[in-house]
Formats: structure tokens, sequence, C-alpha cells
């Protein structure tokens, strides 16, 4: 079922957003060639007990997912695209990383994820995060009054379908609101003009997920978690929760 919230509804989800966004500049600044991906956890839960806010993502359990997830954040390295376990693996000179976040503030929730070099970049690597940004900032644009979610979807997928990078298929956005996983589902390709029509009030999460060596298909890490390319290229995922209102769209989850 698709909730529509209510004009102080977004307002509440929009305090919830800013404490996800300050979380992931956070884990941002305390990443560094050196630093454990645990220590990345660490940074975001000081930041959520701050704020009073708890964490969606810390003890979920998916129906794919084989253990509760450990962590309040995602670290997705390198050829890992999404879901990604924090472990002692601490970051090397050039890595990619992509780090998911969430918060429940108030029963109401934000969802965002960010990707980023660590020391000195690979030139392809800033290509696929500037793609991966670009298929995002379509995705919004697209979240209009009266569109429609397969409009949504077909400006993220042509977007990645231009930069020639693949995107696993059966992962995409979402609603999101007292919990972070509502209808609708918000593919990352689609045919425009099809699906849910967009009203005022709806929030959904839009996170394309762009992989470099232009394959779909991926697989599934050992630790049952981490979504893997199946051929080593790298990955990126950026994520912002987007408010659909008579006004535009309204990303609640920025600093
Ligand atoms: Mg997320
Ligand atoms: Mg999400």
């Amino acid at each position: 079922m698709v909730e529509i919230k209510t004009d102080a509804a977004l307002d509440a989800m929009r305090e919830a957003g800013r404490v996800v966004a300050r979380a992931l500049a956070a884990v941002r600044e305390a990443a560094g060639v050196g630093v454990s991906l645990k220590e990345l956890d660490e940074a975001a839960r000081t930041v959520l007990a701050e704020a009073g806010a708890r964490s969606p993502f810390l003890g979920y359990r998916p129906s794919f997912a084989p253990t509760p997830f450990p962590a309040v954040i995602c670290t997705s390295v390198n050829d890992a695209i999404v879901h990604g376990v924090p472990t002692d693996y601490r970051l090397r000179d050039g890595d990619l990383v992509s780090v998911d976040c969430g918060a429940r503030l108030d029963g109401w929730t934000g969802d965002a994820a960010v990707s980023f070099t660590v020391g000195t970049p690979r030139p392809a690597d800033l290509a696929l995060i500037a793609a991966t940004q670009q298929a995002l900032d379509a995705g919004i644009a697209a979240a209009r009054v009266g569109s429609r979610i397969g409009d949504v979807s077909h400006a993220i997928g042509s977007v990645a379908r231009t930069a020639g990078c693949g995107m696993p298929a059966d992962f995409g956005g979402h609603g999101i609101g007292r919990s972070m996983h509502e209808d609708p589902h918000v593919p990352n390709r689609g045919r425009p003009g099809r699906g849910l029509r967009l009203r005022h009030g709806l929030v959904i999460a839009i996170e394309p997920m762009l992989m470099a060596g232009g394959h779909d298909d991926y697989r599934t890490a050992p630790d049952g978690w981490t979504l893997c390319t199946v051929d080593g290229s790298r990955a990126a995922h950026i994520e912002h929760t987007v408010a659909v209102t008579e006004e535009g769209p309204r990303i609640l989850t920025l600093p």
C-alpha cells in the first residue's frame, strides 16, 4: 500500500533526513587511507546517538539475508555494489567507497547514500561516480506531480545506458516513511508513462547503482549480504529520499 504523507509528516521526515546527511558527512570526514570500515560505522553511530535517532539498518533482516545486519551503515568498496558489511578492512589508496545510511527520528525514516574515493582517485572512478550522480539527478528531476514511477525509472536508466554502465536488475529505490522500505518499488530502469502516478506527499528513495563493467548481473559475496559485480569492475551507489510536492521534488536528505 502506498502511503501519502501530510505536509507535517514531510517536515518530520526532513528532520530524519538531516540526521542521515550529518551521519554521511561524518563518515566522509572520517574516511581516509588506513581507516577501517568499522571505524566509519562508529562515526555514523555517534551522529545517530547524538541526534536521538535510531538506525533502521541495525538488526535489519530482509528475506534474502542470512543474518541480521550488524551496523548502521553499509560500506561497499570497489567491486561491491551495495549492502557491504563494515569489517576490519582498512581503506587503501584509490579505493572507491559507497556508504548507505538510514535514520529513524520521531517515527519517520530517512535513507541516503554517497560514493567517494579515498586517496588518489582513479579517473575512471570519478567518471563512474559522476554518472551515478547524474542518474540520481535525472531521477529526482522526473519525480514530479502527475508523472509516473516509470518516468523516474526511465530517467535513471537512460543515464546509465548512455554511460555504458550496468545496473543490478532486482534492486532499486522504494517508498519510505515510517518504515525504510514501503511501496512503491522504484526500479532503476523502466518505460516512461507507466506505473503509479506521482502525487503530492509521495516519498520515495531514489538510488541508482551503476557498475562500470556494463553487465546487469551481480553475485552475492560469501557473507550473504554484499552484492558484487561479476567481472570485478567497480560500482557506485548514490541515494536521496525525495518527496514529490506541488512545488517540485523536495530532497529530504540534504545537509
Ligand atoms: Mg539506502
Ligand atoms: Mg534505500
